[in-house]
């Protein structure tokens, strides 16, 4: 007997992510099946992807885009229902006709719906790496309560996961440390003192990645590695210390576990979504991703550097919010996201978007009690939105 599809539901399916996703979705018709889709802005994109994936359900943030949506579905001959309002999404990741979640929105805004995944038990597709670091020991406790299984997307992530063995059981005995790679971004040698000039479009311009553009300015500030030291401390539950980042330009090797006898396991390949996309998809199995492989004998020489305090100082706030009360690390995400879409709106200059951060962290503790529930953090979200906002009236120009 063949075994049933397996479906999906992909939250952002018009960002890099998420079309990405498709790409390997495609490549598979015969292993899954789009149930839902999702989209913030780009309707028009969500109509196409609905005429080629044929999804039982869309949703779609406003009420006013559902009636011309609804027309030109039916229009194709589709029978797709449009959902729309606050809730659609997280009934969506929980709806008990999707086996597996792709968490694809950027940002905090993602949260409610990993939740609602996690506690309805989904396999749960990862790329949101935001709302694991808002939802930090809350977010774990759904998974585990819910019996949800977690695949990392984000590609260092996925690459630890790939050098670990399934039993989880067996991780910290094995793990001395793990170290996370990163390229550096698009300014690793610019001249320090011209990074105030820097432009939204020369950040979101990465060297060896396209990406949506928050986590392009993440990665131009090296915020990014900061959320993904955090996002670590989460998935493989692990101490600070046993988080660190080294710098490889090259973005072949995707991230390293060292184990406690000092052999270092790593995971290799092309810098394309796709393989650590295919990899959550299949798990643990192992399908075409649509992706190149490695040529050895064309490689540019791998590199390492250490990553500088004075060029990337957002990179080091990770290990002090991860040290800090529970939440700070809340704090830093709703800064940043603020900070980055200020900076992509031209409000404030690349460098204002550490200051930013820092001062957020500075002004607001978050004083929550112990094991807070995730409503707690979203309103902490909330106020640290507000307290960014109040700092960066001080910076506008
Ligand atoms: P993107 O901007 O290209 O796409 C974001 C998607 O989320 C879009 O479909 C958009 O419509 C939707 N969205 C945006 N705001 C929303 C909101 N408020 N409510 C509901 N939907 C919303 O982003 P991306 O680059 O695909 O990144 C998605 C996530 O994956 C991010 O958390 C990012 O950090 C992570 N990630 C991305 C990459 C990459 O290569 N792009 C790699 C690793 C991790
Ligand atoms: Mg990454």
């Amino acid at each position: 007997m063949t075994p049933r599809r397996q479906r999906l539901a992909i939250l952002g399916s018009t960002g890099s992510i998420g079309t990405s996703t498709l790409d390997v979705v495609a490549l598979h018709p015969e292993r899954f099946e789009v149930f839902g889709l999702t989209a913030f802005r780009r309707v028009d994109l969500l109509l196409e992807q609905c005429r080629r994936f044929r999804p039982a359900v869309v949703v779609v943030p406003d009420e006013a885009q559902a009636p011309p949506l609804r027309a030109q579905l039916a229009a194709a001959g589709l029978k797709t229902e449009v959902r729309t309002g606050a809730g659609a999404l997280a009934e969506l990741a929980a709806a008990p006709e999707v086996d597996a979640v792709m968490a694809a929105i950027v940002g905090a805004a993602g949260l409610p719906a990993c939740m609602a995944a996690a506690r309805a038990g989904k396999r749960l597709l990862l790329a949101n790496k935001e709302a694991l670091v808002v939802g930090g020991a809350s977010f774990m406790r759904a998974v585990a309560q819910g019996g949800a299984t977690l695949l990392p997307i984000d590609s260092e992530h996925s690459a630890i996961f790939q050098c670990l063995p399934e039993d989880r059981g067996a991780w910290p005995r094995r793990i001395d440390h793990i170290v996370l790679t990163a390229s550096g971004g698009p300014f690793r040698e610019r001249e320090h003192a011209t990074l105030a000039d820097v432009t939204p479009a020369q950040a979101v311009a990465h060297p060896n990645w396209v990406m949506g553009p928050k986590i392009s300015v993440d990665s131009a500030t090296m915020m990014n590695k900061a959320l993904e030291v955090i996002e670590a401390r989460w998935l493989f539950d692990l101490k600070p210390e046993q988080i660190r980042v080294v710098i490889h330009p090259q973005s072949i090797i995707h991230s390293m576990v060292v184990c406690r006898d000092a052999s270092v396991l790593a995971q290799l390949g092309t810098p394309d979504m796709k393989v650590p996309i295919a990899y959550g998809l299949a798990f643990p199995e192992r399908v075409e991703s649509g992706a190149p492989s490695l040529d050895f004998l064309s490689l540019k020489p791998l590199t390492f550097f250490e990553p500088d305090r004075v060029r990337c100082p957002g990179l080091f706030l990770a290990w002090d919010a991860l040290r800090a009360a529970e939440g700070t690390t809340a704090v830093l995400n709703a800064a940043n996201e603020m900070a980055v879409a200020a900076f992509l709106e031209g409000t404030i200059r690349f460098t204002d978007i550490h200051t930013v951060n820092a001062e957020t962290l500075s002004r607001l503790p978050p004083a929550l009690g112990a094991a807070p529930h995730v409503d707690d953090l979203i309103d902490l979200d909330q106020r640290a939105r507000a307290t960014a906002s109040q700092v960066m009236q001080g910076l506008a120009r």
